[in-house]
């Protein structure tokens, strides 16, 4: 029999459940991926990092999938590509190929979701059978469920229950090289069109520490590997070398979650701190997935249906000046800097730049998350939606609402030595520490001591806190 894997988020030919399950129950494998016109269409900028790394991603995957079969004496093995609305593609693709059954790794996005029940009808119509496979998550959908059989809202009891359950079996590598016999090599005449075929530009990816890939998440990997011990104490500070940045490779599927778990679970036996705070970030991670599965009104709406009663602000100028940097609080700009320049922002200051969108200018989180979903290469759905919702307090926590975000206490906690601050705004270098966190409190002389005129080098403040502050309560009381 004959079978056709189609790849979304899920790049890479190692540890792979549907291409598993694939090569286990069919003899003839081939392997797919589509440029799907129906995403690309609506992405707002024809220069998209995103584009450029799944590209270069897939090309890589196309000589991985040819290595693996030339490895186990396959005649072939490699990639199909195909550029157009995805469902179309893969249903008469299917039906070019004369498969039986197609696979696919599930996606918990309620979008991807009607659409994977759109092909799985279409395919049933041609007698095509089509399966889904749990690959992205460790533990998803109904697995962590609450002694009611409820699924968890909170993430503490979750994380406990998550952990619990995460055992050998489920961090079981699936060993897709033992059967790689069975891939099927592409039909002649198959290409990987070019990005510009596909009507995107270059991007400043390649200017970037970011490698692509499965070998590129490797590489990232083993970096991290000897930091992970010292995860715990290192993780909060921007200015500083503490996180993995792996998520745009766990975003794109180029690395295996169940590597970087059993790993992890390997040195937080060991008694590592540092190994059980990272274990805890991958349990958010499940956690939003479920949300999101359980919960798919929160693409559009409040966690909280109350939190639908929040007056939020059209504030103009204000959007504005936080979408460009321009806030006149240091690290807010800065983040907002190096969230344009490279696509990424550290964890600590998606909080904050989050936090003072909704809590000091009173804008509706949903045009934060827009934003972000525009600019970040390891935009996900799932983990923005439930990060953006937590920073405003309408979504799934225990967090009180009155707890507000100070940016300037935040930048002085996490950015002691303004490390960061300098990074990306090279207009506040020869600032001193202890202003560099809030410039606006400097007296004239201090100004004229560094060259810096505010208003002209850098903004004055867009809002003052304390009053910001008091106007969220007023914002929240109603609830
Ligand atoms: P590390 O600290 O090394 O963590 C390892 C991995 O754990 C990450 O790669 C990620 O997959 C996962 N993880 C860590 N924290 C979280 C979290 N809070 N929720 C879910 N997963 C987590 N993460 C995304 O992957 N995509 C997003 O679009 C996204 N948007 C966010 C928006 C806001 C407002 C906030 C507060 C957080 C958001 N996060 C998002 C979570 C987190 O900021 C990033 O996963 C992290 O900064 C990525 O860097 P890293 O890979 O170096 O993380």
């Amino acid at each position: 029999t004959t079978a056709l894997v189609w790849l979304r988020r899920d790049l890479r030919c190692d540890d792979h459940a549907a291409l598993y399950h694939a090569l286990r129950r069919h003899t003839q494998v081939y392997c797919a991926f589509v440029f799907d016109t129906t995403i690309l269409d609506a992405l707002p900028s024809r220069e998209d990092r995103r584009v450029a790394f799944i590209h270069a991603s897939v090309a890589e995957l196309h000589r991985g999938l040819q290595q693996l079969a030339a490895s186990s004496g396959a005649p072939g093995g490699g990639l199909i590509v195909r550029h157009g609305p995805a469902e179309a593609c893969i249903v008469q693709l299917a039906r070019d190929l004369g498969v039986d059954e197609v696979l696919v790794n599930r996606d918990y996005e309620p979008e991807a979701r009607a659409r994977d029940q759109r092909v799985a009808a279409a395919l049933q119509a041609h007698g095509i059978a089509f399966s889904d496979h749990k690959d992205q998550a460790l533990l998803d959908r109904d697995e962590v469920l609450t002694r009611q059989g409820q699924p968890y809202s909170v993430f503490t009891p979750y994380k406990r229950a998550w952990l619990q359950q995460l055992d050998a079996f489920q961090l079981k590598a699936y060993p897709v090289a033992r059967h790689a016999r069975h891939l099927a090599p592409p039909p002649p005449g198959e290409r990987l069109p070019p990005l510009a075929e596909l009507g995107f530009a270059p991007t400043n990816l390649a200017t970037l520490p970011l490698p692509t890939g499965m070998q590129g998440a490797q590489r990232l990997l083993q970096d991290f590997l000897p930091r992970m011990a010292a995860y715990h104490q290192a993780r909060d500070y921007p200015g500083r070398k503490g996180v993995s940045y792996l998520s745009v490779h766990l975003r794109f599927g180029t690395v295996s979650i169940r590597q970087l778990a059993a790993l992890a679970a390997r040195q937080a036996e060991e008694g590592s701190e540092g190994a059980q705070t990272w274990l805890s970030e991958l349990a958010w991670r499940d956690f939003y997935f479920m949300i999101l599965w359980h919960h798919p009104h929160v693409v559009t709406q409040c966690f909280k249906p109350e939190c639908e009663r929040v007056q939020w602000d059209e504030a103009p100028a204000l959007w504005q000046a936080w979408c460009e940097a321009r806030t006149g609080y240091p690290l807010v700009d800065a983040a907002m800097r190096q969230l344009h320049q490279t696509g990424y922002m550290h964890n600590r200051l998606r909080m904050v730049v989050a936090s003072f969108l909704t809590k000091d200018l009173g804008i509706d989180w949903r045009r934060g998350e827009r934003h972000f979903a525009e600019h970040l290469n390891d935009y996900d759905l799932a983990a923005n939606n439930g990060g953006w919702q937590w920073a405003a307090s309408t979504g799934c926590d225990a967090q009180p609402w009155f707890r507000i975000f100070n940016p300037i206490t935040q930048s002085q906690r996490f950015d002691p030595e303004g490390r960061f601050i300098r990074r990306y705004l090279p207009e506040l270098a020869r600032v001193p520490d202890a202003h560099i966190h809030f410039p606006a409190a400097m007296k004239p002389l201090e100004l004229a001591a560094c060259g810096l005129q505010l208003g002209v080098d850098y903004p004055l403040p867009v809002v003052d806190h304390a009053r910001a502050r008091e106007r969220t309560l007023m914002r929240f009381t109603p609830l």
